[in-house]
């Protein structure tokens, strides 16, 4: 690697997994930048590759080590100048592992560390060796990490709250994000004022237990969602706000009674229940039973009937029968999901779950078969339900083909409309016309701004 000419530091971070890895990433280009890094769109154009790795399911996490050989090919081929870090998930649970399985990886470094990686980089050069760190500091990374530098457009991830404490039978969250820590209200107010001024209409706050948020108050004492939420609707600029990802135990009446009354909150939100069974469900370790879902779901509506819901759900944890599945099937169909993410259950090393006996794969792969068959089936018939109807789109970008312009319904469903003006950052009213499986079509239908 290049140390005498800094400026000629080039930067390649690969990201797996969820969107508050997306948004690590690109904090830890801007730990970089000061270092003379400089982001390059392919990792043989770089000094350095960053494997920001996820650890949710088995695929996920071999999928690193599969990615780590071809840059091995690539780390070879500069006589073993280029750096290889293994970041991310996958780094806090491994650590030792990935050194021991790729030895030509440089730095491994936990989701908590990211702050050291100027020292850490320093450290390998010094000591000619790779180096692990995968320490949980006491202080949450939020205190160091430096603020975000790099426009993300006219939709931001903004991450206020990290870690948990809940412990689902299934899940390595807790162990490799470590504890629940919520951001200062103040700093996250900061952050989403220096988006705004960097482009930003729609925040869209994250937190592995988003909505268990309870950050320091600007004036002492502390809160919660809802009021973080108010006070970013007060913020010019803002003008949509949605959060992820909620755990029903969380789903607070103030959260609740916000989708009404904070003007800027999306009617939409990612709940997810995991099963509709309440046997799986104490096995999971919940802590919510099927009708606590149910009655957060009809309370949404009943405070706003226009809400959309998606949900996540594993098929297939140890102990689930064909009526513990009948029991998700019949939750399911009840509560009509705009979309949702369905996983045969994948049995993480060090969690609970793992040392149970397990559903053989045939039967999980029918079960999620006809799960995911009715989960599309739900999705074609929310997108085809908009077709004829006038809708606020906010305009985010250029479409793919000349003339098109694209954009996010209330729903955070893609549209794209026949525009030939540049109304990036706009929201207009836009008649939608046609749904495909993945976004919609549409034409704009009234010239006149709603908000900018
Ligand atoms: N905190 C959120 C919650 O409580 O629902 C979810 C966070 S997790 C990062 C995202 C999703 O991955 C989960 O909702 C779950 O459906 C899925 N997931 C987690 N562990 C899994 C496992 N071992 N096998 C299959 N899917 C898993
Ligand atoms: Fe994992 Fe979510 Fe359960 Fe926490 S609440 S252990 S992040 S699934």
């Amino acid at each position: 690697m290049n140390v005498t000419d800094p400026k000629a530091r080039k930067l390649h971070i690969v990201t797996h997994g969820c969107q508050m890895n997306v948004y690590d990433s690109a904090r830890m280009a801007d730990v970089l930048a000061p270092l003379g890094y400089a982001p390059v769109d392919t990792p043989e154009a770089a000094d350095m590759v960053i494997m920001n790795t996820c650890h949710i399911r088995e695929r996920a996490a071999e999928k690193v080590f599969s990615a780590l050989g071809r840059l091995r090919d690539l780390k070879d081929a500069t006589g073993g100048e280029m750096m290889i870090a293994v970041t991310g998930c996958v780094a806090q649970a491994e650590g030792e592992i990935i050194l021991k399985r790729a030895p030509y990886v440089d730095l491994v470094v936990g989701p908590q560390a990211y702050h050291r990686l100027p020292e850490l980089i320093a450290q390998v050069h010094r000591a000619k060796k790779s180096v692990i760190d995968t320490d949980f500091p006491v202080a949450p990374k939020f205190d160091f990490l430096p603020d975000a530098a790099a426009p993300q457009g006219v939709i931001a991830n903004l991450t206020i709250q990290e870690g948990c404490d809940k412990f689902c039978s299934f899940c390595v969250v807790p162990y490799t994000r470590g504890a629940e820590a919520s951001r200062p209200a103040a700093s996250v107010l900061a952050e989403a004022r220096r988006m705004v001024a960097q482009g930003a209409r729609e925040i869209v706050l994250l937190g592995q237990n988003v909505n268990a948020y309870h950050g320091e108050a600007p004036d002492g004492g502390s809160w919660d969602l809802a009021r973080l939420l108010y006070a970013l609707a007060e913020i010019p600029g803002v003008s949509r706000l949605r959060y992820t990802t909620s755990h029903p135990s969380d789903m607070t009446e103030a959260l609740i009674l916000a989708h009404r009354d904070n003007p800027r909150l999306m009617p939409f939100l990612h709940l997810p229940v995991q099963s509709g069974s309440d046997k799986i469900l104490s096995a999971m370790n919940r802590k919510h039973k099927a009708d606590d879902f149910r009655r957060i779901v009809a309370r949404l509506r009943e405070v706003r009937p226009d809400m959309a819901f998606t949900s996540d759900f594993i098929i297939g944890h140890p102990g689930e029968t064909d009526a513990d599945f009948a029991a998700t099937m019949a939750l399911v169909r009840e509560t009509g999901f705009a979309l949702a993410y369905s996983f045969n259950y994948s049995p993480r090393p060090g969690t609970p779950a793992a040392g149970l006996a397990q559903i053989p794969e045939e039967v999980k792969n029918a079960r999620l078969y006809e799960l995911q068959a009715e989960l599309r089936r739900q999705q074609d018939a929310f997108n085809a339900a908009t077709v004829g109807l006038s809708t606020p789109v906010l305009f985010t970008g250029l479409g793919r083909h000349a003339g098109q312009l694209a954009g996010r319904s209330l729903y955070a469903q893609p549209v794209v409309v026949d525009c030939p003006t540049a109304l990036t950052g706009e929201i207009h009213q836009v008649k939608i016309t046609h749904a495909n499986p993945n976004s919609l079509l549409g034409i704009l239908e009234k010239k006149e701004l709603i908000a900018a």
